[in-house]
């Protein structure tokens, strides 16, 4: 595919306005509101608008909405400053907030009032909401609408000057309260609060509306496509209006686009807190959240994020995408990056009854199988051993290549050995096995030729390194939990499983994401893990276990 074919319906529309010469740069922002922390959804929504700025040599504005004081947040400003930067885009000097403009805004509200396309009104939130009229009956006209320009600019100037309570007067745009278009009977434009603002403190005790605020941010920056998702299709009228009424110098143009949903989680920032506030996480970065902060802290790349909302693609139809995808993009990416080590997760003690007690060998081992620049490392053998107990089996079936009672196995990198006693507890369960070695068959040296099945990993007890070692799975078991009215409802109790696993020695000073041969890509935990205790994050499973599970239970119906 060349990279015409590849543009989506938006790179369509921003490459044939910069041939027809509509714009010669491109000018696009982010506009998040600070009320939580960004998700796999704002993923998308930063790659487009950052991505197809900078594709074209055109600029970007990150732009904090920010006119809903009360519900935003200074953390919440850094957190996503943070994550933006982390995902590798950067603003330049283009950070921005809504309120950076207050004033301009407020100007522009007295000039709709005079132009007598704006009036204050004094109905009630309950009348002004009975007014509005449903979607199959037309709104009325409030009492107050035909207040003259002389009574509008005296009552909006005394909002401003905090002579009236919250909810006491608002200042609506007059358009039509019989437009089939509910975003268009009236729409609030300004409304008391007496709360002060993130950014702006205690000047202000009336804040514009969103869809007031947004287009004309948008046109005082010279954006050229504002691009958004597809709930504002409906506002793009109201949008149009204010820079109609208004005629700015620059006029952007909004395009909407479906969101991206993932399968088993939840893309809403205000449903995301929720978890947050009943501390059904440990926090907006628990590395189950599908926020970008949990995201990094579990150890995906951002070049995973990256190429999964570019396979995901920019489109106008609802989409709902497998998490087992998002997984696959941290597989490829971390297959080519991570180095292998050695870990086991559930350790089971293998005894080598003919290896002398004090002998110690060193083992090559190699950091990638498929990349010989990783090179090498050295790995120590012993007499005991961890290996992961599901890699025995006592009642073993026949094609079960690993260890079994009298079974031989390959230790990776070390020797083939056979299990000869099975040591229990008084409760029947196997805790320990003893096992021999065969000397003439050490990996890469040896002079037998025997070959056995199965290979499994090992480590070294007295080299061992303990680690805590977190098991993550799906935060939901309801493919959709968007539209749980619950969601506790449909919470995964099984999300985190916590393990006391053995590292390889070399895994003492980790520092970056590897993959522990045969069980998946771990990274060390960035709050939690500390030299001499450590705590590591399952990034991901080698395999998309799912799509096993669901193989198996489609062969099981037709057995
Ligand atoms: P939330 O409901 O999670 O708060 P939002 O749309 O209200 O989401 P904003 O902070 O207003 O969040 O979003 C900033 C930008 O990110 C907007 O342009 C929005 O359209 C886009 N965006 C938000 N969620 C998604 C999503 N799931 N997919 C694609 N873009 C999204
Ligand atoms: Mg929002």
């Amino acid at each position: 595919m060349n990279d015409i074919e590849a543009r989506d319906f938006i790179r369509k529309i921003i490459y044939d306005d910069l041939e027809s010469g509509k714009h010669d740069e491109i000018v696009t922002r982010f506009p998040p509101e600070p009320n939580g922390y960004l998700h796999i959804g704002h993923v998308m929504a930063i790659c487009l608008d950052f991505g197809v700025a900078a594709e074209t040599g055109g600029r970007t504005f990150l732009r904090l909405d920010d006119t809903n004081p009360g519900k935003e947040s200074p953390e919440f400003v850094q957190a996503i400053k943070d994550d933006v930067h982390w995902l590798g885009f950067d603003w330049g000097d283009r950070l921005t907030h809504a309120s950076d403009y207050f004033d301009r805004l407020h100007e522009s509200a007295i000039t709709l009032i005079e132009k007598g396309v704006a009036y204050v009104d004094s109905l009630t939130a309950e009348e002004i909401r009975e007014y509005r009229g449903t979607l199959t009956e037309p709104g009325k006209n409030s009492p107050y609408r035909d207040r003259s320009v002389e009574e509008n600019l005296d009552l909006f100037r005394r909002m401003y000057e905090g002579e009236f309570g919250d909810g006491k007067h608002v200042l609506r745009a007059k358009i039509d309260m019989a437009s089939p278009n509910m975003n268009m009977r009236d729409p609030a434009i300004y409304r008391i609060r007496h709360i002060p603002h993130q950014n702006a403190g205690d000047n202000w005790c009336i804040y514009p509306m969103y869809d007031y605020a947004h287009g004309l941010s948008d046109a005082y920056e010279g954006i050229t496509h504002s691009l958004c998702t597809l709930e504002f299709e409906d506002h793009r009228p109201l949008y149009d209006w204010f820079l109609d009424q208004l005629e700015p110098e620059h006029r952007p143009r909004q395009i909407e686009f479906s969101r991206l949903n993932l399968a088993y989680t939840i893309t809403s920032k205000r449903k995301l807190k929720g978890l947050v506030d009943e501390g059904i996480v440990s926090g907006w970065d628990d590395p189950r959240m599908p926020t970008i902060s949990g995201m990094r802290r579990r150890g995906y790349p951002p070049a995973a994020l990256r190429e999964f909302v570019k396979r995901a693609g920019v489109t106008k139809k609802d989409k709902l995408i497998e998490m087992g995808a998002l997984e696959t993009c941290v597989r490829d990416v971390l297959g080519d990056t991570a180095a292998r080590r050695m870990a086991v997760l559930r350790p089971l003690k293998v005894v080598l009854t003919n290896y002398p007690e004090d002998q110690v060998e060193s083992m090559e081992a190699m950091n990638h199988p498929g990349n010989p620049d990783f090179g090498t490392r050295e790995l120590p053998f012993s007499r005991e051993l961890w290996i992961e107990q599901d890699d025995f089996m006592e009642e073993a079936p026949r094609k079960f290549f690993r260890l079994k009672p009298g079974g031989e196995v390959r230790l990776r990198f070390g020797y083939i050995i056979r299990c000869d006693e099975v040591i229990k507890d008084d409760g029947g369960n196997v805790v320990e096995l003893r096992c021999s070695y065969d000397p003439e068959t050490r990996s890469g040296t040896g002079t037998s030729d025997r070959k056995v099945k199965g290979t499994i990993h090992w480590v070294s007890c007295q080299h061992a390194v303990d680690a805590e070692v977190r098991l993550y799975d799906r935060l939901f078991n309801e493919a959709n939990p968007n539209t749980a009215d619950d969601a506790h409802s449909v919470l995964n109790p099984a999300s985190l499983e916590i393990v006391n696993a053995k590292l390889e020695p070399s895994l003492a000073d980790l520092a970056e994401a590897v993959q522990f041969e045969r069980l998946g890509y771990f990274c060390p935990d960035s709050q939690d893990d500390a030299a001499g205790a450590r705590v590591i994050n399952r990034i991901v499973t080698l395999r998309d276990s799912w799509a096993k599970l669901e193989k198996q239970a489609l062969q099981g119906q037709a057995r």
